[in-house]
């Protein structure tokens, strides 16, 4: 055979066996890859060498064969003398020797690594589908246009879309109107700066014009050339909390009854104008205003009439004033206007004559009409104040001046007004003499664990013992503490007091319990706040996980990033954090989860009027579902009646705080009237 050299060393695997099975031939290939010796191969029978699989089929070729068809190339396993699977694919036809038929031969190639390499792909290419199909969070992928290349079932199900029609659109078609701008932006700003991944919560619209909020993670995949090549965004559902988030806010911002900003939105927009004035070097008004008569309707006429007596009040207020000034109402009959945009004082009385004019109309309230007038009080900033304290506790003072001078009338805020109160600079003389003297004092009111009914911990507040005025409450000096940065040394007296008073609790045996201690923004903005803390740890000897530090969320907000960092250090001191007066901010109650605090106060305002307010109802409600979704403990501050403790009770509230268990107490009494000792049994 001139050709057998060709056969002998081509790269195929070429075999010839008889019909018997045993092998008549094979190739140096086909040796070197199954592994036999020329010697061991004149025993062989080809059925030992195929995989058991595909003993069948080859029969059935044989079959073929020998009816004088022809069989396309196919695939095959052998078995090599190790044991190895060697997949081959190839083909075979009758091997003719003399004219007849002696046998069959096959020309094979050896195909193993290629099929393990597509094995692999197919493996992990499948276990990614999986992923990608069975996710939770919706998955897509994008061309740099924003045109979808893919998405997930859960993506098609959040927009209600079905993939099909998801190809046909691009990322603006479903983002809602409002972030068009930003998604734009934000991709201009991943491709400038060829950054990878970016995370944000942003609005979709869905097939059917709903709105559907999202947590999305988004990343963009860039070629070596640094083209961008697709992004794949990640979304999750955040549309309930967000919608709860949005109703709190409305809940906690807006006076239901007359639909105008309430007094924490008030605060804020006062916070805001007085800094415009102040960067503008403009003049702003503050206006208190009271109705003269409401009293006596609500009184005489009932709850329903005066509601609606202070609802079309509202309304005339609104109609009087331009969009940019704002109107409020505070609480029962009491309105505030802020005004900022405007010349001179002539203006403000301008003002002030036309909004006693909308007042004094009569009004329709369906039983009958009735009159009314109004007392306004004035404050002017900068000369009445620059704070929104001072102002509205002049305007306020203007505004008895108007009643007291028979109502239905304006007055502008005077210095006379102010001689009767305490001035401020005798005060602070006080209250630094005070602090030498050692006239304050710590009083403890327990909090109590709504689960067990006993005490859970306390909560530290001071008192002013003014040698001549009496006890002076916080409410009255804390503020001025802080203006006058007293409240530092006075915090510093306060927590190394109360450190003392933990050690010598707990030496006398009781049971631990936590103790709060309120921490003013000044205490909690200051450099060296965190060291000096450790300090009083340190010499007092306290243990630092029964201490609650308190800071309102004005206080986190101001500068969310700064307090993240001194929370988070107090945190890894052992001390507990809670946010206090909560409700009274501006916060937003996503931004809580990213802090390290472990409990929410809601402000006792809230507690207060739970009988009478729905709205108060539906805040403190939603505010301790949205508080526990967050994993965090809550408090009930200011619980003086059965009925509230019942309310805060058949919520998931952890603990109250208020009358109605005890009012502030000396350390010994707290002691006496509710401690328990190590190993007693509570009675
Ligand atoms: P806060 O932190 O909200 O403290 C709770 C206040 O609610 C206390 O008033 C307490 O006596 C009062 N309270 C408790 N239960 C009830 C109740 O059932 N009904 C009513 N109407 N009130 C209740 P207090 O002692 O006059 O303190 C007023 C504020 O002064 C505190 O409000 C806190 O912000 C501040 N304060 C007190 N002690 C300190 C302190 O050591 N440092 C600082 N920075 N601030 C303090
Ligand atoms: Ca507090
Ligand atoms: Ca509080």
């Amino acid at each position: 055979m001139e050709y057998a050299g060709l056969v002998e060393n081509s790269n195929d695997l070429i075999q010839v066996v008889g019909f018997d099975g045993y092998v008549i031939y094979v190739n140096r290939m086909w040796r070197e890859t199954l592994g036999y010796d020329m010697a061991d191969v004149a025993g062989l029978n080809f059925f030992d060498l195929l995989h058991e699989d595909f003993h069948c089929d080859c029969q059935l070729r044989i079959q073929v064969l020998l009816e004088g068809q022809s069989i396309p190339c196919f695939e095959v396993v052998f078995r090599a003398k190790d044991g190895r699977k060697v997949i081959a694919e190839g083909s075979i036809s009758l091997y003719i020797e003399d004219d007849e038929p002696k046998g069959i031969q096959g020309i094979f190639r050896d195909i193993t690594a290629r099929k393990e390499t597509e094995l692999a792909l197919q493996t992990s290419e499948s276990r990614f589908r999986t992923i990608f199909e069975s996710s939770v969070a919706g998955i897509a992928m994008l061309a740099p246009d924003g045109t979808f290349l893919q998405a997930n079932p859960a993506f098609c199900q959040f927009l209600g879309y079905v993939e099909k029609e998801l190809l046909k659109l691009k990322i603006t078609d479903i983002t809602h109107p409002d972030d068009i701008e930003e998604t734009l932006s934000r991709r201009n700003i991943a491709l400038a700066n060829k950054s990878r991944s970016i995370v944000c919560e942003k609005r979709y619209l869905c097939k059917d014009g709903t709105e559907f909020w999202a947590q999305l993670s988004s990343t963009w995949f860039f070629d070596e050339q640094g083209k961008p090549l697709y992004t794949v965004p990640v979304i999750q559902n955040i549309t309930r909390s967000k919608e709860a988030e949005l109703k709190i806010r409305e809940l906690a911002y807006y006076d239901s009854l007359t639909r105008l900003p309430n007094r924490s939105l008030f605060n804020d927009r006062l916070e805001q104008a007085l800094a415009n004035a102040h960067r503008l070097e403009k003049p702003l008004a503050l206006m208190f205003l009271d109705l003269d008569r409401f009293k006596g309707v609500n009184d005489n006429l009932g709850h329903a009439v005066g509601d609606e007596m202070l609802r079309q009040a509202a309304d005339r207020l609104r109609h009087c004033l331009r969009e940019n000034d704002t109107v409020a109402r505070l609480g029962g009959d009491e309105f505030v206007v802020i005004l900022s945009d405007y010349k001179n004082d002539d203006n403000v009385s301008q003002v002030a004559t036309k909004i006693l004019e909308a007042l004094s109309c009569p009004f329709d309230l369906a039983v009958r009409e009735v009159f009314s007038s109004t007392s306004i009080g004035i404050a002017v900033s900068p000369e009445d104040g620059d704070n929104s304290a001072d102002l509205l506790r002049h305007a306020d003072m203007a505004m008895y001046a108007a009643k007291g001078a028979g109502g239905d009338t304006f007055r502008f805020y005077s210095e006379e007004m102010n001689a009767k109160a305490v001035s401020r600079m005798d005060l602070e003389a006080n209250l630094r003499r005070g602090l030498d003297k050692k006239e304050f004092f710590v009083e403890y009111q327990p909090q109590i664990d709504l689960q067990t009914n006993q005490i859970a911990g306390v909560e530290a507040l001071v008192r002013w013992q003014h040698p001549s005025l009496g006890i002076i409450p916080p409410d009255q000096f804390i503020s001025l503490a802080e203006e006058t940065n007293l409240i530092l040394p006075l915090g510093v007296w306060v927590m190394r007091t109360v450190f003392e008073q933990c050690v010598i609790w707990a030496q006398s045996g009781w049971v631990p319990f936590r103790v709060g201690i309120n921490v003013s923004g000044r205490q909690f903005t200051q450099d060296d706040f965190v060291e000096e803390v450790c300090d009083l740890i340190e010499e007092t000897g306290v243990d630092p996980s029964l201490l609650e530090f308190e800071i309102t969320e004005s206080v986190v907000m101001h500068d969310v990033e700064a307090a993240v960092v001194t929370l988070t250090r107090l945190r890894d001191l052992g001390i507990r954090m809670a946010i206090d007066d909560f409700g009274t901010g501006y916060s937003s109650l996503s931004c809580l989860k990213n802090l390290p605090v472990s409990r929410l106060k809601i402000d006792k305002s809230f507690i207060a009027d739970l009988s009478s307010n729905p709205d108060d109802r539906a805040i403190v409600e939603a505010t301790i579902a949205m508080a526990k979704r967050l994993g965090l403990d809550v408090t009930a501050e200011g619980v003086e009646t059965a009925e509230q403790f019942g309310f805060v009770q058949g919520r998931e509230c952890d603990e109250v705080q208020g009358f109605y268990f005890s009012k502030p107490l000396s350390a010994n009494d707290v002691a006496s009237t509710w401690l328990v000792s190590e190993g007693k049994d509570s009675d």
